[in-house]
């Protein structure tokens, strides 16, 4: 094998294909090689490679450290073209340990993570190349006890030579060589297993065609649980410890799989496509979930539930499990053609998720909830300048992890509601089948969606697609009262970049006046869109549909009307709107921080929605510390900590308790509402509840929304029997730690005790991990940040995100400024080494809590001194810092 040398000296002939290069664009051929996976290369490589095939097998070793060593036999038709076949393997080159081509060794150039073999070895038809390597561990997820591979976006190549791009789809044959007591899951089942001298070779059947970030597996101690529903065979495997969680929560994690893929296969009109139906629970995991054909894997905390979980807990599970199963259609029986339209699969997913969770929770209000979950996530991006459209540009699959965030996951569903009014729920579903015959086992782009969809539907979509999916940003709307005979509301619409933008939308308007309230459908900037009244409007609400997407700025009279009466307004779904705007124009200036606080404190004790409710609560705890000043914290403490703690008291379910707790722990300043949670911490549990002589058994309070229905399914020991209600280990350390960092006298023996009382050895380590960052010595937190520049010290992210969390909370921002200017240095790296969300996260969670000048400058100083900055990153920068940006 030969290495190093630039690619310039061993490319045959710098002639690319005439397919790849069209007329009149001029490509920069270095692209061709360059590090990742360019869009030149992967049009190249689509056009010329097909019908590949992956035979892999990995031998594993218990511990993190001991090398995964592999064979790859990659097998394809190659078509007629002039360049070298070019294979992804993003290791250190002393990974690469033999290559045959066709049979004969082979001499290969290493470059830029591509193994490049020259034309002359290979055939035009069927090729076989095999490799002999050492994997790289970057997406091997490495434990004491277990791994597991994460390949998306563009890491399959990290472990092993593919040809990392998702329209090359490939079948996947896989053997893995593990030590005897170990468990493992992949994509297909298992077919063959043999033990010898302890160790065990599994070998799981061919896969259909995949593209390479689907392909997975998981091996490790892990305990199996299989369940059969109605002939459909699915197959858990995951590491849960705590005494009763597997008990009370795996028929509910079998149920709602099952009933997710029953539902989709229904509306898809295609079977369950894939070969069998698995998932794996891991502990600490990057993300919720991951749709891996066959195998999907999950944040364990994500659906192995706390003993009564709140109605949010309940959903949030089901709507996840709904989410991923809907990818096994939407992501991997059809796929992006290239990452830009990565929230194709995204979005259909949550469209999906929200259909098929819905009918389970038949006493929410589900249109609150879609506004709830969407839109402040939505704006929270779309509001700084640091926004992007739904389809971004992505010129290399290494940047593909930037594309997701906010507007992926938030606006995509709020544009496709559009869709659905647009071309009708019923033409949407058409055409969606249609799409999904179209492209089975290939891919799709958006654009090919559209034309199916314009053809079923038979409305044109496309002005509609350009703004909404392929512009950034949102409008701000403001009323225009006009006085002359009586008075006119009109709306005006500006583009917060400045141009002259148009979004095409119409507003179902609210207005109240002394005496009357009208409502009217308006379009923003429409010169004849207006409604007349002939008193003076007290009040002015742009949108009661809950459809409307911008910033809607109140006037002032509205604002005033508002921070009054929104808490007589009784309509969920009116008041989530209208809370929803106004934080937007707490955001904008428009109301004033006390006045938030004042109108969210009075309406949190006379909403009974729990999800209105905890969203509130939410809005009341990061106004308290990021828009109130301390001083005003000061003076509204005692009477604010009261209130919440006469609220938990006297909740009436375990949940709802719960709920209240977690608002009254974030916010409490005071020594004695910091002793009181000393005290609960001590007894471990919230003081008792009475049910009220109304209950009815099963646990329906009437006129509230509590656990049944189907729900009931979860129920959890405990959960409906009066008494006090235990706090699980989690919110304990929580709240331990929550002590420490604001400075109970008795933190260091509330820290050792609740070492203590940790059962499992994951959360210890979390809770050790964790530790350091609400110390009050500086040296121990200094020694903790700098601790972070070691890769292997990030690896667990959701670790990190949480000691961030800590270490730069508003109330100790003061004495973490110094991390600000380090940890923006950090970035470019931790994007290179860490997960997709955790460049978006490790800044967001670091600028959060700062409100200072001093911070402010030093972002600026930062961006000024960085011209060249990568521009994804500096998106990033820009979110986190909005806030920062408006003080
Ligand atoms: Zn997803």
């Amino acid at each position: 094998m030969k290495s190093g040398s630039p690619l310039l000296h061993m490319l045959p002939a710098l002639v690319m294909a005439a397919a790849v290069l069209t007329a009149c664009n001029r490509v920069d051929r270095s692209d061709y090689t360059a590090e990742g996976v360019s869009k030149l290369l992967a049009t190249y490589r689509f056009e010329t490679v097909r019908d590949v095939k992956y035979n892999l097998a990995f031998k594993i070793d218990e511990g993190k450290y001991t090398p995964v060593e592999g064979t790859a036999v990659l097998e394809f038709i190659l078509g007629a073209g002039r360049e070298p076949l070019v294979i992804d393997f993003k290791v250190p080159e002393d990974h690469l340990r033999t290559i045959t081509v066709n049979g004969r060794n082979a001499e290969a150039v290493f470059t830029n993570g591509h193994i490049i073999i020259d034309r002359g070895l290979l055939s035009r038809r069927y090729n076989r190349v095999e490799i002999g390597f050492h994997a790289g561990d970057l997406s091997l997820n490495r434990n004491d006890e277990y791994l597991y591979s994460l390949f998306v976006p563009d890491r399959a190549s990290t472990a092993f030579p593919c040809f990392d791009q998702p329209d090359i789809k490939g079948r996947f044959t896989l053997s893995l060589d593990i030590p005897g007591e170990y468990r493992a899951m992949s994509n297909n089942p298992i077919v063959s297993s043999d033990t010898v001298d302890g160790r065990v070779t599994l070998r799981f059947s061919e896969t259909k065609p995949i593209s390479t970030y689907l392909f997975a597996f998981a091996a490790g101690k892990f305990e199996l649980v299989e369940k059969e529903i109605e002939g459909v065979r699915m197959e858990m495997l995951h590491r849960e410890t705590r005494p009763g969680y597997v008990e009370n929560n795996s028929d509910e994690i079998f149920r709602l799989h099952f009933s997710a893929l029953k539902w989709l296969e229904e509306y898809t009109q295609i079977p369950y496509p894939f070969d069998k139906f698995g998932f794996v629970l891991l502990p600490p995991f990057q993300y919720n979930g991951m749709e891996h054909p066959g195998s999907i894997f999950y944040r364990a905390s994500s659906l192995m539930l706390e003993a009564s979980p709140t109605l949010n807990e309940q959903l949030s599970r089901a709507s996840l499990i709904a989410h991923e199963t809907s990818h096994i259609w939407f992501g991997d029986l059809v796929t992006m053609k290239w990452f830009d339209d990565v929230w194709l699969k995204e979005v259909f997913a949550g469209y999906m998720s929200d259909k098929i969770a819905g009918p389970d929770f038949p006493d929410i209000n589900h249109d609150l909830r879609f506004l709830l979950s969407r839109y402040p996530a939505a704006y929270e991006v779309d509001r700084t300048r640091g926004t992007n459209p739904v389809i971004q540009q992505l010129d290399n699959m290494k940047d593909a992890g930037s594309l997701y965030g906010g507007i992926i996951y938030n606006k995509a569903p709020i544009v496709m509601r559009q869709l659905e009014q647009l071309a009708g729920e019923e033409d949407l579903k058409k055409g969606l089948q249609v799409y999904l015959k179209e492209y089975s086992w290939g891919n799709a782009r958006w654009d090919d969606l559209v034309t199916i969809l314009e053809e079923t539907s038979r409305k044109p979509l496309e002005e509609w697609s350009r703004m909404w999916v392929r512009e950034a940003g949102m409008p701000v709307i403001t009323p225009v009262i006009t006085e002359g005979d009586g008075y006119r509301i009109s709306f005006r619409e500006d583009d917060p970049f400045g141009t002259l933008r148009h979004w095409p939308q119409t507003l179902r308007t609210m207005v109240i006046t002394g005496s009357d309230t009208v409502i009217a459908d308006l379009e923003p900037a429409e010169r004849d869109s207006y409604i007349t009244t002939a008193e003076r409007p007290l009040c002015i609400i742009p949108d009661i549909s809950g459809r409307a997407y911008g910033t809607f700025l109140f006037d002032s009279l509205t604002a005033k009307h508002l921070t009054v009466h929104l808490p007589d307004i009784k309509d969920p779904l009116l008041k989530g709107i209208l809370w929803i705007n106004m934080y937007e124009n707490l955001v904008n200036g428009v109301i004033l921080p006390s006045d938030f606080h004042a109108t969210a404190s009075r309406d949190l004790q006379v909403i009974s929605d729990l999800q209105l409710r905890n969203y509130l609560s939410g809005r009341f705890s990061s106004a308290w510390w990021n828009w109130l000043s301390a001083e005003e914290r000061a003076a509204r403490a005692v009477e604010t900590e009261a209130m919440l703690r006469g609220r938990m008291e006297s909740a009436e379910s375990p949940a709802e308790k719960r709920s209240w707790f977690g608002t009254l722990r974030s916010m409490t300043v005071t020594p004695s509402g910091l002793d009181y949670l000393a005290s609960l911490w001590k007894s471990g549990e919230l003081p008792g509840w009475e049910p009220r002589s109304s209950v009815i058994p099963g646990g329906t309070l009437p006129g509230r929304t509590l656990n049944k229905g189907k729900i009931q399914g979860v129920a959890l020991p405990g959960e409906h029997q009066p008494g006090p209600v235990r706090l699980s280990e989690d919110e304990l350390c929580t709240l331990a730690l929550t002590l420490a960092l604001k400075g109970h006298p008795d933190a260091t023996s509330i820290i050792a005790g609740q070492r203590k009382r940790i059962s499992g050895k994951e959360r210890l380590k979390r809770f050790d991990f964790v530790t350091p960052a609400v110390s009050p010595d500086v040296t121990v937190r200094d020694t903790f940040f700098e601790s972070l520049r070691d890769p292997a010290n990030r690896e667990r992210e959701p670790w990190v995100l949480e000691a961030l969390g800590y270490l730069h909370h508003p109330s100790v921002a003061d004495r973490s400024e110094k991390y600000i200017l380090p940890s923006l240095e950090m970035l470019e790296e931790i994007k290179s080494t860490g997960d997709i969300f955790f460049p978006g996260g490790w800044i967001s969670t670091t600028l959060a809590g700062h409100h200072s000048p001093e911070a402010r400058a030093t972002v600026e100083k930062f961006l000024d001194d960085h011209p060249d900055y990568p521009a994804d990153l500096k998106l990033k920068i820009l979110q986190a810092a909005d806030h920062l940006f408006r003080k």
